[in-house]
């Protein structure tokens, strides 16, 4: 509300500036054309009585008048030119103004959705294990392949709080102090680890590696590449309808490394292709979406991609789908 409040208040000052600097102009205007009148009247009055001119048309082609007549047309457009770069500048003053208010409107609209999601995700999981624990011990005489139904069921909701945590951290730190190490690592048996971690959550889901094979050891941030491959293959599995299908593609080539991540699920539009790597950014609204989520995934995804100097690019799927294509230069 008071951003609003200044928001109005700059923009009358601008209205009352702009109204105030034409009124001014225009007196500018009308002063010079009459000071013009006045010198070329008292002008032609001189001449004639000097005898050098008869006629008002003689008069006009006389070179003092024409001089003077230049000199008044050269100020006009001075006149002119100022006041447009006034406007200009005003104008371009009042956009930053707005460009400015509307960043942090979206801000606030992204913490506001943050806090709601991330009480979400951390009070779902907590419930869970309690639910498990205390399951557990009330029922001492449980079945043992139940009981340890109810114990694996309590592990996984740990992993998902675990990698949530994970996740806030990372996200602060790259803000802060994000440091990649970089070491010689199997990228193929990476990608592999994590896919066998993330089938055995959704076993539903089909993930397959295509260009694993004699991949060649490559420079990078062991912990950031987990990081990307996990928030990626979640966020695909997640956001696929009932039956997830991702394709991871591996490329090598000179010193260049490619990496696709192709899902099934219901695509990504244009115009939201850049916005899903803001920070807390989650498309459509807290109260209509249906899957758990905080908006970070994808801004840690491309932080740890700009710290390997690297790119990521969002593309569509065939028939549907997306696909997150990353190419890191080895350095
Ligand atoms: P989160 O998944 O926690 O919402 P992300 O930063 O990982 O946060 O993703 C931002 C948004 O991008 C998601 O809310 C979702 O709308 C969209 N998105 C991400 N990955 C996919 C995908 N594979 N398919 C469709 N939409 C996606």
């Amino acid at each position: 509300m008071p951003n609003l409040r200044l928001r109005f208040l700059s923009y009358s000052i601008m209205v009352y500036m702009l109204m105030a600097f034409a009124w001014w102009a225009l007196l500018l205007f009308t002063k010079n054309r009459d000071a013009f009148h006045a010198k070329r009247e008292l002008m032609q009055i001189g001449m004639v009585a000097e005898g050098r001119v008869k006629s008002a048309a003689e008069f006009e082609q006389m070179g003092d008048y024409q001089a003077l007549a230049k000199k008044y047309k050269r100020q006009e457009y001075m006149i002119f030119g100022e006041a447009m770069v006034f406007v200009l500048t005003l104008l371009a003053g009042i956009w930053f103004i707005n460009q400015g208010y509307q960043k942090e409107v979206r801000a606030n609209q992204q913490r506001r959705n943050f806090l709601l999601s991330i009480t979400h995700e951390l009070k779902s999981p907590i419930a869970s294990i309690r639910l498990v624990l205390e399951t557990l011990l009330r029922r001492k005489e449980l079945p043992k392949d139940k009981s340890e139904q109810l114990a694996n069921s309590a592990l996984r909701e740990n992993e998902r709080l675990h990698e949530l945590v994970e996740n806030l951290l990372l996200s602060a730190k790259l803000e802060a102090a994000y440091q990649p190490f970089f070491e010689e690592i199997n990228l193929a048996d990476l990608l592999k680890e994590n896919m066998t971690k993330i089938s055995e959550r959704h076993p539903d889901a089909r993930i397959i590696l295509d260009g694993a094979d004699e991949f060649p050891m490559v420079k990078m941030d062991r912990q950031g590449m987990i990081s990307v491959a996990t928030n990626l293959l979640e966020n695909a599995i997640k956001y696929a309808n009932d039956r997830p299908e991702i394709e991871i593609k591996l490329r090598y080539k000179e010193g260049q490394v490619t990496m696709d991540f192709a899902d099934n699920g219901p695509g990504i539009p244009d115009k939201e292709k850049k916005r899903i790597f803001e920070k807390f950014y989650r498309i459509g609204s807290e109260e209509t979406r249906q899957t758990k989520g905080t908006g970070l995934g994808l801004f840690i995804i491309e932080q740890v991609v700009k710290a390997h100097k690297g790119s990521i690019q969002v593309l569509d799927n065939q028939p549907k789908g997306t696909i997150f294509r990353i190419v890191i230069r080895e350095s």
